[in-house]
């Protein structure tokens, strides 16, 4: 049985049908698809997408092999030296922030869970700068735990396509993961976000060359694509 929404109804069988087609053009467009930012292990990733805030993949990835060449383990960077941090990860932006943050996720994972990442998103939410969103990605991308991570892209092109009528990310995912099966949940979130970055974007979206634009439920696509609404 389907779950409920955030609201608590239950969608019907048509909107599940769309819902799927959405899925299905997001899946042919993006056969293979995953996290852009390199790591060897969900500490790692925890690490790196923290990192990666206000900045791309890209400039995370050039720091992130001196980052875990230096403190390999949670256990060495929750006793690290801020300034020694901050000159490893300077290039990627707000370093301090960052580098603070860094070392508290590092410290509370020891503390808390004695360095081992936990493989419950009630549980990774509990550690220093987790939210739903960085616990869902590092659920789905290292375990294929099921979890749908929402964040800017999702939240505004589900609104589009009128996959929710939230704007509580919390309520957006339970919509999502009401209308998605359960085995499809980890393969949902970072194929919305590259097609939120490619052709769904927030200024400039290219409604006239969208695969969704007769599922898009969006008012402003005709005008976007230049076309006359109905
Ligand atoms: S038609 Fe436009 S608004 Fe709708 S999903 Fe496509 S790009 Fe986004």
């Amino acid at each position: 049985m389907p779950g409920s929404r955030a609201d608590g109804t239950t969608p019907t069988a048509a909107e599940r049908g769309k819902a799927r087609a959405v899925l299905n053009r997001l899946v042919k467009r993006y056969p293979d698809i995953g996290t852009a930012l390199d790591y060897e292990d969900a500490w790692q990733l925890l690490v790196v997408t923290v990192l990666s805030a206000q900045t791309t993949d890209e400039n995370v990835n050039k720091v992130a092999p001196s980052l875990f060449e230096r403190y390999s383990t949670p256990g060495e960077l929750a006793d690290a030296r801020p300034e020694d941090v901050e000159k490893i990860i300077y290039s990627t932006g707000f370093y301090r922030q960052k580098t603070k943050s860094i070392i508290r996720l590092a410290q509370d994972l020891e503390d808390k869970f004695d360095g081992q990442v936990p493989r419950d998103i009630s549980e990774l939410v509990k550690l220093q700068g987790v939210g739903r969103k960085t616990a869902s990605v590092v659920l789905a991308e290292v375990w294929d735990i099921p979890a749908i991570a929402v964040d800017t892209h999702v939240k505004r092109v589900s609104a589009r396509l009128g996959l929710t009528a939230e704007s509580d990310p919390v309520k957006i995912e339970f919509d999502l993961m009401a209308l998605y099966p359960r085995e499809t949940w980890s393969g949902i979130s970072m194929r919305v976000i590259q097609f939120g970055r490619d052709t769904c974007d927030a200024q400039r979206p290219q409604c006239g060359d969208c695969e969704m634009f007769r599922l898009c439920e969006w008012p402003d696509r005709f005008e976007k694509a230049g076309k006359p609404s109905p």
